[in-house]
């Protein structure tokens, strides 16, 4: 069986004010931060965490936020540097559906999407607050749409495959609810052979000084649960060994290798 590779893929950066990333902190000011996918290249499947942000939807619909996003630096361009194609993912996995986390899923028109219960319904009926996250609708109307029998292979239409609670997803890949950002978000953790595991953290933890200094994004569903999923993080990682590889972290992604290079 041939051994599990994660891949970085490298997605571009947005710009938001400091006092959006560390709520109630800052300090204000610009402050740039990458955007990035997982491909879990897997024996069970390829499985895509994450597709970051459509930079057209962006220039189009909320053009007072900064972008940086090369052609590269999207689900094509990013397979390709590995030799893969869009319709060669079987499975996207999204930690929540917030524009940065699912502007590329619509280029993966073979995947069945696996998504928390609670996230959907989050996206389908959105709180007026949270109507700007979710304001991606390329996944809207899919929450009834069994039957795609008859798409077009190029037509995205998504499959979901809803669930709720953690979740093993295939043989060392986890999903671990870490609510609070928003209602149905999730963690995810890879176990590797030749390495200590991956732990994913989403959007529930921004960057390491969030995790250190106990410090939440302006954005969130629930306070509460927004703490307790970071000690849930903390506690993951404790107990697997894991390394943490948190979504928006200027200075842990420069020291990361995006694809083409793998770790396994
Ligand atoms: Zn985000």
């Amino acid at each position: 069986m041939t051994k599990t590779k994660v891949y970085l893929l490298d997605f571009g950066s947005l710009v938001m004010d400091g006092y959006m990333m560390f709520w109630g902190r800052g300090p204000g000011g610009p402050f740039r931060f990458p955007t990035y996918g997982v491909l879990i290249d897997h024996a069970e499947g390829r499985f895509l965490f994450d597709t970051g942000y459509d930079g057209g939807f962006f220039a189009k619909n909320l053009p007072f936020v900064t972008i940086d996003q090369s052609a590269r630096q999207t689900v094509p361009g990013q397979l390709d540097l590995i030799g893969l194609r869009p319709r060669d993912i079987t499975h996207v996995l999204n930690s929540h559906y917030h524009v940065d986390h699912v502007g590329g899923n619509h280029h993966c028109t073979h995947a069945t999407t696996i998504c928390h219960k609670c996230e959907l319904e989050a996206y389908d009926d959105p709180e007026p607050w949270e109507a700007m996250g979710y304001s991606d609708r390329s996944l809207s109307g899919a929450s009834g749409a069994d039957d795609v029998s008859d798409r077009a292979d190029d037509i995205y239409t998504p499959r979901f495959e809803l669930i709720s609670g953690d979740a093993r997803i295939a043989k060392g890949v986890t999903l671990f609810e870490t609510p609070g950002h928003t209602p149905g978000h999730y963690s995810l953790m890879v176990e590797l052979a030749d390495r200590r595991p991956m732990l994913f953290t989403g959007d529930a933890c921004y960057t390491q000084r969030s995790l250190e200094e106990n410090i939440i994004a302006n954005s969130h569903s629930d306070v509460k649960q927004s703490f307790a999923s970071l000690e849930r993080l903390r506690q993951l990682a404790e107990q697997h060994d894991a390394e943490l590889f948190y979504s928006h972290d200027p200075a842990r992604w420069a020291e990361w290798k995006p694809a083409p290079y793998h770790y396994s």
